[in-house]
This record gives C-alpha cells, sequence and structure tokens, in this order.
C-alpha cells in the first residue's frame, strides 16, 4: 500500500518540479511559439493497417528555448518534427505555430510557413550539390523573389555568423561536413523563422564539431528564436535548455535545465521578410528567371547529358530547316522559270507518254483530230478563233539524262583530230528550238535556223572553259537504245536498236533557260533535226510536242483549260518538267518531313525520358526545395524552365547542325546536278527555334508535374 503511495507522490513531485521549471521560465517575458494539443500521427501501412506513430502529444514551447527531443530510434522523433515544420500534414489535434493552426492552413499558406516561419536543419545536410555554398543560402529567399543585391547581402551576412564567409564560391561537395552543416543552418536561418527544427543535426557529425553545430544552435535560440532539435547524443541534450524524451509516440519527461545559461544575445541582423499584408502572405514566387537561373545551374552540372540530349534534337530541327529551305527553294526555282518562258499566246500540247521517261509521239491523223477538237470547244466557248494548219508547228524533246535514248556531244578541243575521254559530254536533254524562243532568250551568238547550227546551254561552259564555244563544230550522237522511241509502231524498227544520229553542227549560241542552265542542254531546229533522223532512223521523224500559235493570251488560257481535261496530253516541256520538279520535290519534302517528324518525336521522347530521369535523380533536392518553402508551381516551374532551356539549346544546335547540312547539301546539288534550289527566308530560324521549344515544354510537362507531386518527406529521404 504505502510503496503505491509513495510513487503516486512521486509522480506528483515529479509533476510539481515540471511546474516549478515551467515558472522559472516564464520569468523572461518569453512567449508561447508552438503548441501541439493532442496530436495523434498514424501512417498508413496498408489498405486495412495503419501504424500509430504518435499518441496524443500535448506540449508546448517557447522562444528563446533550446529544446532537445531524445529517444529511441522509431520512437516517433522524426514524425513530431515533421508536423511541427508543416512537411507532414496528415494528423489529428491541433499544431499551433505563430499563432496559427497548423491542419487549418491551405497548401499555398502552408508553403509560406514553412518558407517564412521554419527552418528545417537535416541530419544529412540536404545541401543542393549542383549550387555553390551562396546560392544553396540564398535559394529560400530565390523563392521569395528577393532581390539580387539584397540576397547576396543577407546570405553573405549569414555565412559570417556560421563562420564560411570565405567559402561562399564552393560547391558543397567541396566541404566538411561540419562545414556542410554550418551551410545547412544558414539556409534555415536566412527567412529570419521563428521555429529552427533540427532533426539529428550532429548526428553525422564527431564530437568536437557536433559542439561547434551545438553552439550556433545555442546562439540562435539565445537570440530568442525557438531551437527543437532531435539528438542521440546525451552530451548535446545536457547543453539544451530542456530535454523532452519520446518513447513509442508518447512523452514520458520534459525535463528543464536548471544550469542552462544563455549566452549573451548577439545582435541579429537578419532583415525580415515584407511577407504579410494584412495577415495574409503576399505574393512571392520564385521568378521566371530565377527558376531558369537554377535550371541552367543545374544543366551546366549535367552538360555532357544535355548537350548530347540537344544534338538529338539538333537532328530533326536541321532536317525541318533543310525541308524548309528545299520546298521554298524549288517552288520559288519554278515559278521563276515560268515567268523566264512566256510568250502567252503558244500553246504548247505535249503528249503524254504510257511509260516514266519514255515518250510517245503525235501521229498526223491524231494532230488532225486534236485540232478539231480543240476548234469545236473554242466554239462552244463563242471563241472567235480557229486553228489551222499554219499556226501548228512541231517539236521533239526528248529527256536524254535517264531516259531510252541517250545523247554525247564530241568536240576536239585539243585539236589532235581524236576524241579523248575528257573530250565527251553527256547531253541531258536533246531540245528541238521551241517557237517562242527569241534572241532574247540568248546569253551570245546567234538563233541557230532550220539549215544550219544548234544552241547549247551555260552548263557548256564548264566543258569548253572559258573559250567562247561560238562557231566551234562539234559532233553529237543520239543513240537509242529502244526502238519504241523511234517508231512506236513498225515492226521491223525493233532490230533496228541502238541506231545512231550523227549530228555534226557549229555552236551558233548559247541560250539561258533558266531551268535548264545548269544542264547540258542541246536545242536544235526541228527541221534539221528531222533530217537527221530520216537518214539514219529510216522513218520520219514524228513530233512528241505541237505549237499552237492563237491570237490571244485568253485564247491560249480556253486552250489550256480543254486540254487540262485530256488525259493524253499535257502542257509544254517547261511545265511537265516543273511537273516533274515538283513531283520530286514532293518526294524528297515528304521524305524530309518523315525524318524530320520521326527524329522529332524521338527528340521528344528523349527529353521526356531524360526529364523524368532528371526528376528521379533530383528527388531529394526537390524535397528540399520543398521543405524551404517551394511550391508545386515553383518545382513545376524550374522543371519547366529546365526544359524550356533544353528546347533553347536545341534549337540553336539544330541552326548550327542545319547550317552545316544546307551547305553540304549545297555543295553536293550544285557540284552533281549544276544547280541548288535551296532558298533561305529569315524567319526559318524562329519556325525552327519555336518548334523545339514548344516539343521540349509539352515533353517535359509531364516530369515537370510528377516533380510538383513527389511527397516531401520520403523525398527527401531518398539518398
Ligand atoms: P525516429 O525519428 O524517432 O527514429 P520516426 O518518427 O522516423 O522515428 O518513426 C516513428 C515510427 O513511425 C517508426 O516505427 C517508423 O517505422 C514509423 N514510420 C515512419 N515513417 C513511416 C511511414 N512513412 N510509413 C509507415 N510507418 C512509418
Ligand atoms: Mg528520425
Amino acid at each position: 500500500m504505502s510503496n503505491k503511495k509513495n510513487k503516486s507522490k512521486e509522480n506528483l513531485v515529479h509533476s510539481e518540479q515540471e511546474k516549478d521549471n515551467a515558472k522559472k521560465y516564464q520569468n523572461e517575458n518569453s512567449q508561447v511559439v508552438l503548441e501541439l494539443k493532442h496530436i495523434n500521427k498514424k501512417y498508413k501501412i496498408n489498405n486495412k493497417e495503419y501504424f500509430q506513430a504518435l499518441h496524443d502529444i500535448n506540449i508546448s514551447f517557447k522562444n528563446g528555448e533550446l529544446v532537445s527531443i531524445v529517444g529511441e530510434s522509431g520512437s516517433g522523433k522524426s514524425t513530431l518534427m515533421n508536423l511541427i515544420g508543416g512537411l507532414d500534414s496528415d494528423f489529428t489535434g491541433k499544431i499551433i505555430a505563430s499563432g496559427k493552426s497548423l491542419g487549418e492552413l491551405t497548401d499555398k499558406q502552408l508553403d509560406s510557413y514553412r518558407k517564412d516561419k521554419v527552418g528545417f536543419v537535416f541530419q544529412s545536410f540536404n545541401l543542393i550539390s549542383h549550387l555553390s555554398i551562396l546560392d544553396n543560402v540564398t535559394l529560400a529567399l530565390t523563392l521569395s523573389n528577393v532581390s539580387e543585391k539584397e540576397k547576396v547581402e543577407r546570405a553573405t551576412n549569414m555565412l559570417k555568423m556560421v563562420g564560411l564567409e570565405s567559402q561562399l564560391k564552393k560547391k558543397p561537395t567541396q566541404l566538411s561536413g561540419v562545414q556542410k552543416q554550418r551551410v545547412a543552418i544558414a539556409r534555415a536561418l536566412i527567412n529570419n523563422p521563428e521555429i529552427i527544427i533540427a532533426d539529428e543535426p550532429t548526428g553525422a557529425l564527431d564530437t568536437t564539431t557536433s559542439m561547434q553545430i551545438l553552439k550556433i544552435l545555442k546562439e540562435i535560440a539565445d537570440s530568442g528564436k525557438l531551437v527543437i532539435m532531435v539528438t542521440h547524443s546525451e552530451k548535446v541534450a545536457s547543453v539544451s535548455s530542456r530535454v523532452v524524451e519520446i518513447s513509442d509516440g508518447k512523452i514520458i519527461s520534459d525535463k528543464v535545465n536548471e544550469n542552462y545559461k544563455k549566452l549573451k544575445p548577439k545582435e541579429n541582423k537578419v532583415k525580415k521578410n515584407e511577407k504579410e499584408k494584412n495577415g495574409n502572405p503576399i505574393k512571392q514566387n520564385l521568378s521566371y528567371w530565377s527558376a531558369i537561373r537554377l535550371s541552367f545551374h543545374n544543366m551546366w552540372a549535367s552538360k555532357t547529358k544535355n548537350l548530347l540530349m540537344s544534338f538529338g534534337v539538333a537532328i530533326g530541327i536541321g532536317s525541318l530547316i533543310l525541308m524548309l529551305c528545299f520546298s521554298s527553294g524549288i517552288t520559288d526555282y519554278i515559278s521563276a522559270t515560268m515567268k523566264s518562258y512566256s510568250d502567252p499566246t503558244i500553246v504548247t500540247i505535249s503528249k503524254k507518254s504510257e511509260e516514266m521517261m519514255s515518250f510517245s509521239t503525235f501521229s498526223e491523223e491524231e494532230i488532225d483530230t486534236l485540232t478539231q477538237e480543240i476548234n469545236s470547244y473554242l466554239a462552244d466557248n463563242n471563241v472567235n478563233y480557229t486553228i489551222t494548219e499554219d499556226n501548228i508547228s512541231y517539236g521533239f524533246n526528248v529527256v536524254t539524262m535517264f531516259g531510252k535514248l541517250s545523247a554525247t556531244l564530241k568536240y576536239d578541243k585539243n585539236g589532235d583530230g581524236k576524241i579523248g575521254e575528257d573530250e565527251q559530254l553527256s547531253i541531258y536533254y536533246l531540245y528541238t528550238t521551241p517557237p517562242y524562243y527569241t534572241e532574247q532568250n540568248l546569253v551570245e551568238g546567234e538563233m541557230s535556223t532550220s539549215e544550219n547550227g544548234i544552241m547549247l546551254t551555260p552548263a557548256v561552259y564548264k566543258f569548253f572553259g572559258e573559250e567562247s564555244p561560238i562557231g566551234k563544230k562539234v559532233e553529237i550522237s543520239v543513240f537509242y537504245n529502244d526502238t519504241q522511241l523511234v517508231t512506236p509502231d513498225s515492226e521491223d524498227a525493233q532490230t533496228s536498236a541502238k541506231t545512231t544520229i550523227p549530228i555534226d553542227q557549229e555552236i551558233t549560241a548559247i541560250v539561258d533557260t533558266s531551268v535548264m542552265s545548269g544542264f547540258p542542254v542541246v536545242y536544235i531546229d526541228y527541221d534539221l533535226f528531222a533530217s537527221y533522223y530520216e537518214q539514219f532512223a529510216e522513218t520520219p521523224l514524228s513530233p512528241n510536242s505541237i505549237y499552237v500559235q492563237t491570237d490571244s493570251k485568253a485564247t491560249s488560257d480556253i486552250i489550256n483549260r480543254y486540254l487540262s481535261t485530256r488525259e493524253d496530253v499535257s502542257g509544254s516541256i517547261e511545265e511537265s518538267l516543273a511537273n516533274m520538279f515538283t513531283e520530286m520535290t514532293n518526294i524528297i519534302g515528304t521524305s524530309l518531313t518523315v525524318i524530320s517528324m520521326i527524329s522529332l518525336l524521338v527528340s521528344a521522347i528523349m527529353i521526356l525520358v531524360v526529364m523524368y530521369m532528371s526528376v528521379t535523380e533530383r528527388t531529394k533536392e526537390i524535397g528540399v526545395l520543398k521543405s524551404i518553402g517551394a511550391r508545386k508551381k515553383d518545382i513545376k516551374r524550374i522543371f519547366s524552365s529546365e526544359s524550356f532551356l533544353v528546347g533553347l539549346l536545341s534549337g540553336i544546335s539544330g541552326l548550327v547542325f542545319a547550317g552545316i547540312l544546307i551547305l553540304i547539301v549545297y555543295i553536293c546539288l550544285t557540284t552533281f546536278v549544276g544547280f541548288a534550289p535551296l532558298s533561305f527566308k529569315w524567319y526559318y530560324p524562329f519556325i525552327a527555334l519555336g518548334v523545339s521549344i514548344v516539343i521540349s515544354i509539352l515533353s517535359g510537362l509531364y516530369p515537370a508535374s510528377k516533380a510538383a507531386k513527389l511527397d516531401t518527406i520520403e523525398s527527401l529521404r531518398r539518398e
């Protein structure tokens, strides 16, 4: 019995002593800054089970206290710290900090509570490794968008206070453990919070350095702040003003240290943020500019990865630009060419061939029927004009470049009477001079006639050198590899394969024909060519083009309208050539588009993966940012600015790549084809940059929002 009584008396004494202590403490006009009432915290283990980590915690703290929280591992100390620090808001009961109940704060208010009211110090320091010491400390101010000058000034002062003023430019990895912890303390203090929470701040340090950290924390407490630290060290605990012991989620003792002696409080140099207006936190966000700077630091830290990634995007962007240049180049080229052949009163009718690269010819009857049909169409359309035989002339135009007919030009350049290898030139086109060619189309010389002469395009200057080729004798050999080309319907023509037509003529002029200028083209009068042809092919030449002279452009337009409804004919050779180019452009353009689309898609996925990995890699950093008050928005902003930077970098390297690509294509085309239809518009780089940035930002959206959603405590636990 007495034993039992004794025990309860002991309890009484114990609690009376506590009251005593509390009284003693109240002397120094201190006030309660943190109050916990009936705090219960349960962790969800699975769908059914919960683990109760804290049981009905009731305790209050005053400013100026240096509280040690002690207890065995797993007793709930960190859980309690996370609740007080506003990192975890899933609890029951009331936590009243600086007059506000944490459970009732909105996410936004909780963010600003973390930013301005509490400072966190962790056992593992949790510094951001790619930022300098100074930048680590200014980070919390960066989140509040404080001016650069003020940030540096305040951070420097703070680092001076923890004795690190000479290490500002260093990276965390260049510091010792105790120095890192000093940086972390400086960071926790930078926003001048009322409460400092330190979860085993000396856990990673030895006794001597632990005492250095403790001294700093004591100074902070003595300057009037509440410092709560979790510790395992009895020595550390013995120096604090109050020791609270937790076991199995309950407070089992709470003792005030009577021997605690305050230091002479140091002057508090820390400036307060202008953070409240009528009791509401004013909008203080991480500015875009700061977010970009932060991301830049991070990207710089992994520059190789980012550079490689941007090369990938650059290929897509490069081919996009090349495609744009090529498409518009061809379009410009064709329209320029079409303009240079303009006699609107002449209608060209070419026979369409069944086979590609081949040609069919018109028979006399076909020409008669066609003429009649056109005339009746004109009559139907009330056009007072009739085509007669006199208005019609013939043409024979073939692509000899890759057709069934080929031609070479031979010229005894060195005058030794023999034709050497370098004195032969492949002709790309064999044309009969169209009726709309005039003196105006000539670069030099005179028009050839039905009796005499051929004309060449400027491409042959390459062959003849500086010398003017006018008046020079050349021999042109036209070969047939397919008799169908000669006499489409004749039986015996099949046996005359590989017929050679030698044409000995002098060059009378050089014609500039724009579209063909780069190619070696021979122009010969139709009648002159026909006479050679009949002689060697043993059949008369049939035209594959006919030219109709009309009275006006209006008539031509109506005829062209009629022709466009017919399947068997097409317009001029230039027009069909233009069509061929357009077709080629479309093929090349489409493949370039496909290539650039695929590579842009691949780039987008690549950015997504890299950004996603970056989020995983930087989970801890995100936790740190959140613990010092970064909002979801801020985290999103940091990652989005990183993808913006990736886009910018990729866009720029894409432009460089495109430049090189275009140069190579230009050189290749001019060397092998003779002309390079590439046209560059001033806004292409902007399109490319825009595309690259949009793609990057879009692919960065998901990782950024994932980063913003990460759980703070879990991310901090990540190693
Ligand atoms: P201390 O910091 O005192 O070592 P903690 O506060 O970290 O202890 O943990 C208290 C108890 O809560 C431990 O038993 C721990 O296993 C449990 N706990 C901590 N975090 C979680 C969590 N996220 N989910 C489930 N149980 C947890
Ligand atoms: Mg712990």
